[in-house]
């Protein structure tokens, strides 16, 4: 065992300035969803370059009312990529749709382009691009397919805050997006997410079924949720979002070092004109994964698989006990077997940084 101390997989930061920001609003007694909401919209749909901002109390409650208010539902397909975190695909559930399962591509982790368009048939409804790990997802091409074929884009933004394409920020392409602010996010509002959308009708829609379907009290509109954020978790939001891109600057350095030094496993590329903001750091280990891991384990550094199981073979997705044999993911299978991703988070100091090459060229050396 090493003699230093551990140097975790990730790090949620929770600064004085945070504490005070939560402090201030518990103290004003004013909590629930009130002017540090609105505020915190206001300021965010910048991250995003989009018109509108609503937040909501998880990404993924995100994701599933930005699916609701684009009227997607019981008969309809999503298509979307199966190497992903759950959420994506328990959206399309919980909305009643099917999502429709396609491959990545190995490079970006993010959904292939080709599958998408592949995929597409009379009951597509929508596509859900999931920027993975803060790589942005091909939107040029995928929102050309939605244009020809009329289909909705819900981005899944939940690992992307500040990540661009060809200059122009994630969340901001498609009809919606849905980030995530839980606490290992690249900001966070200890939970809480927020949709982002260029449609003024979406948003409003968005508004009133995370309220119960209400703009004004007990006037309901229409049936809805309580989805709301409060105002204290929206008070460290704001207070996250003023150091959200000085954090992203160091994972970006953090990762550079990597690309340069790493030389024992594949390290990720980067997309041409893409902005990676390096919510992980993966590397593909090609043999002996469970012993890279172990090594890098018993050197004191965190490490951690996102995701061992595609969603397509977790159990609420299988048929009869089995994946559906319409699923060929041979891209997603071969990422779920031999990702890693390594600390990259902003609290690292360069002398950490140094440790982690070295026991990541040592840990894969032997493999
Ligand atoms: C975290 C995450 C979500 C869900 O966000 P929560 O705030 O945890 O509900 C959705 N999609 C992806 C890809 C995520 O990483």
């Amino acid at each position: 065992m090493s003699e230093q101390p551990f140097i975790p997989p990730a790090k949620p930061i929770i600064d004085e300035v945070d504490i005070e920001a939560a402090v201030r609003v518990l103290r004003s007694g004013m909590v629930v969803q009130g002017p540090e909401v609105k505020a915190f919209e206001e300021e965010f749909s910048a991250v995003a370059g989009s018109e509108h901002a609503v937040a909501v109390n998880s990404g993924t409650s995100a994701l599933q009312l930005a699916l609701m208010a684009l009227g997607i539902g019981p008969g309809d397909e999503v298509i979307v990529p199966s190497f992903t975190f759950a959420a994506s695909g328990n959206a399309i559930k919980l909305v009643g749709a099917e999502p429709v399962f396609v491959d990545i591509d190995l490079d970006s982790f993010c959904v292939d382009p080709e599958a998408v368009r592949a995929a597409i048939g009379p009951k597509t409804a929508g596509i859900m691009p999931v920027h993975l790990y803060g790589h942005p997802a091909a939107m040029t091409t995928i929102m050309e397919l939605a244009s020809t074929h009329g289909l909705a884009v819900v981005e899944d933004a939940a690992q992307a805050h500040g990540a661009a394409i060809g200059g122009k920020p994630v969340g901001g392409f498609g009809s919606a997006a849905a980030f995530s602010f839980y606490p290992t996010k690249n900001m966070h509002s200890l939970e809480g997410g927020m949709v982002t959308t260029n449609d003024a009708e979406v948003a409003r829609t968005i508004r009133l079924l995370r309220n119960q379907g209400m703009e004004q009290r007990y006037a309901n509109e229409i049936v809805g949720v309580n989805m709301r954020l409060t105002d204290v978790a929206a008070a460290i939001g704001r207070t996250q979002l003023t150091r959200l891109h000085e954090w992203t600057e160091r994972r970006r350095a953090i990762a550079a070092r990597f690309d340069a030094e790493i030389t024992s496993v594949v390290v990720p590329p980067v997309a041409e004109g893409a902005r990676h903001v390096y919510h992980q750091y993966t590397v593909r280990v090609e043999n002996d994964r469970d012993g890279f891991q172990k090594r890098l384990t018993d050197a004191g550094i965190g490490n951690a698989v996102y995701y061992p199981t595609p969603v397509h073979r977790l159990r609420p997705y299988l048929v009869d006990g089995a994946p559906d044999p319409r699923w060929d993911l041979p891209a997603t299978e071969q990422a779920a077997a031999e990702v890693v991703s390594i600390p990259v988070h902003p609290s690292l100091s360069d002398a950490d940084v140094d440790r982690i090459v070295a026991a990541v060229n040592e840990a894969g050396a032997t493999a």
